[in-house]
């Protein structure tokens, strides 16, 4: 099922996301609809509460004919090295600023089949990787761009979020 997609404005994009305990029918159907959604706005990456859900899920799908299940992921290296790109997010539509972020990274997660899964990761994984997890601790990109690029957008994300608690009610 496609869910719509939380905008900027949204609290539910500024809780903080709890923890799966265990895989069952509903975090699989969760997982399932979150793909769907993800692919159905033209994304790469999704976070649960991109749809409302405030759990530590995210799928990614680089294209490279892995879409990956993301649940409880823990980071345990951060590269000291980093790298500036462009980056946009389904829920700040219209808005693509560069953010500085680790260029490697090596991260923990568990799969949809609930085994654990170690993977390092550079390059757009690495940023995808890292803008997805963010999600879960209620952090979006624009609070990382700089600060000049910040003012440029500031009216934009205004306006945004006007218009997603105005749809809220
Ligand atoms: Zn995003």
């Amino acid at each position: 099922m496609i869910h719509k997609i939380r905008k900027y404005g949204d609290p539910v994009l500024r809780k903080e996301c709890d923890r799966v305990e265990k895989i069952d029918d509903e975090i699989l159907e969760l997982l399932d609809d979150m793909v769907e959604t993800m692919h159905d706005a033209n994304g790469i990456g999704l976070a649960a509460p991109q749809i409302g859900v405030n759990k530590k899920i995210f799928v990614l799908d680089l294209g490279d004919g892995h879409i990956r299940k993301v649940i409880n992921p823990e980071f345990l290296e951060f590269s000291d090295e980093t790298e500036e790109n462009e980056e946009g997010c389904l829920s700040v539509p219209g808005i693509y600023k560069k953010v500085k972020r680790s260029s490697k990274v090596k991260i923990k997660y568990m799969n949809e089949k609930w085994e654990e899964v170690t993977e390092e990761a550079e390059g757009l994984l690495s940023r995808a990787l890292q803008h997805e997890n963010d999600h879960l601790d209620a952090v979006l990109f624009v609070d990382k761009i700089a600060p000049v690029a910040k003012r440029i957008v500031s009216s934009k994300l205004q306006k945004l979020k006007k218009e997603t608690l105005k749809e809220l009610g």
